[in-house]
């Protein structure tokens, strides 16, 4: 495919600017890149997009969210408001996590995934629960994701709260899914290195059938809270046996740290260590590790996160809306640790999360010199496609140039003052709107046009989720009772 007309923000290190280009697509790649007419006279028989002058950039990435939060939204919670985190836990995500059976697991990923997609999110690191359909819920997301046509990157979440079975499942369930991974990955490389590879390389689930090479894995777990020594020690023993999977790299975690001062004091309690500490005893830590939150670490434990270069992922809409705390993202930079912004379940608008972290750490320092737009830029378009296309390494994730993932969005956006590569960070920040993504394109593929979604019918999944979602708040209510 061939898009012509189109205004580039190519976000590598040169981060340029360029008027008049063309891009042409193939494999889910850029192919090539130049001026219009020059592209135009080399494939004179390609498939034509016309981006109409928007600028054309990298789809957004996501780098922690929860697709199984959908049917939280307009849910009422019986009782007393919960008055802190750990009640948040108890009372809201804990018995919504467990009233999840295949067909919620499915609904509320593909509500996230049109989300994203309408959002201008085209890659998503997911962290998954659902206590009561353990076995084979990743396939479940897998699956829609598969159908979404999204880039993603699946868990699922180890946790002791619900019984030693559950636990086992969960660790099982992420070893099935990593092996699963790991022998599409192998499949699809020998088909792009077989002599005669097929022009598009098929794609499909990771249900175990042929690859799709938009879908990865890492080892879910849910927090140093709900584990114990002898779990953290039985989920790095399962992610040895497979180091030589995913390619080969070995696994890391995706958990979530110190993000309630309860996290800490638990851990302290149980074992004398702060979390990041004995996360690390227990040989959790490392360059493929993602901690997300980290509102409560010490200085200490931000040394230590550099050290074994684990990600940190910060969620300031979800800290806001829950009142834990302000992350210490200065201090983490400073210390050489690679910060990422995820959303934690909210929509999947990253300049949106990116602008509600620009405004809480200036109002939280009371210092509007505090977080400086180009830092958030940083990270945003920096660490958060470093992140993800640690999980997709055949080729660059996150800018425009020859040979990187063709995952692209067109956006609508009219400046009125000069728009310049130097001052891109404050555009993004105070300019550009998610309501501006007028297209969508993940590996090549279109998933949404001039605002119409072409991969997910969003009008029935909300129906069928609006006729669904009365059974499951019955359900949440029924084990809320029991908690
Ligand atoms: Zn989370």
């Amino acid at each position: 495919m061939l898009i012509t007309n189109a205004t580039l923000l190519t976000l590598d290190p040169e981060n340029r600017i360029l008027e008049d280009q063309a891009l042409y697509l193939e494999n889910g790649k850029i192919a090539a890149i130049g001026p219009e007419k020059a592209l135009q006279a080399w494939y004179p028989e390609a498939e034509t997009l016309d981006a109409r002058g928007q600028y054309v950039m990298p789809g957004n990435v996501c780098a922690h969210t929860h697709f199984y939060g959908a049917f939280a939204r307009g849910m009422a919670i019986p009782g007393p408001a919960p008055k802190d985190f750990p009640e948040i836990l108890q009372k809201l995500w804990w018995p919504l996590d467990k009233a999840l059976d295949p067909d919620a697991i499915r609904l509320s990923a593909q509500i996230m995934l049109a989300d994203a997609i309408r959002n201008g999110t085209t890659s998503l690191i997911d962290h998954h629960a659902s206590p009561n359909a353990i076995a084979g819920s990743l396939d479940v997301i897998a699956e829609a994701v598969h159908q979404s046509g999204l880039r993603a990157v699946l868990c699922y979440e180890v946790t002791d709260r619900d019984g030693p079975e559950r636990t086992r499942a969960g660790i099982e369930e992420n070893v099935r899914f990593i092996e699963q991974i790991s022998t599409s990955a192998k499949q699809q490389s020998a088909i792009s290195n077989s002599p005669n590879p097929p022009i598009t390389p098929s794609p499909s689930v990771g249900a175990g059938q042929s690859p799709n090479p938009k879908i990865s894995a890492t080892f879910g777990l849910h927090a140093s809270l709900t584990l114990s020594d002898a779990t953290l020690d039985a989920c790095r023993n399962a992610a040895r046996t497979l180091s030589d999977s995913v390619e080969g790299r070995g696994t890391g975690f995706h958990i979530h740290v110190a993000e309630h001062e309860a996290d800490e004091y638990d851990s302290l309690e149980k074992s004398g260590l702060r979390v990041v500490d004995r996360l690390h005893k227990h040989g959790l830590l490392g360059p493929r590790t993602i901690l997300a939150h980290c509102v409560h670490v010490d200085a200490a434990e931000i040394a230590l996160i550099a050290e074994t270069d684990a990600w940190v992922t910060h969620q300031p809409r979800s800290n806001m809306n829950n009142g834990v705390g302000v992350t210490p993202v200065e201090s983490l930079l400073r210390a050489g640790v690679r910060v990422c912004l995820g959303t934690d379940g909210f929509p999947h608008s990253m300049w949106e999360e990116t602008r509600f972290a620009y405004m809480l750490q200036k109002l939280h320092h009371r210092d509007p010199r505090r977080m400086p737009g180009n830092q958030l830029f940083d990270m945003l378009v920096g660490n958060n496609p470093a992140l993800a296309g640690s999980f997709f390494p055949d080729a660059p994730l996150g800018i425009l140039a020859e040979g990187a993932h063709a995952d692209l969005i067109f956006v609508d956006y009219h400046p009125h003052t000069p728009f310049t590569p130097g001052n891109l960070p404050w555009h993004m920040i105070f300019g550009f709107h998610e309501s501006m993504v007028t297209t969508t394109i993940c590996g090549g593929q279109v998933l949404m046009q001039d605002r119409k979604l072409l991969t997910l019918d969003e009008t029935a999944i909300a129906a069928e989720a609006r006729e669904l979602a009365p059974k499951v708040w019955e359900r949440y209510e029924k084990y809320i009772t029991k908690q």
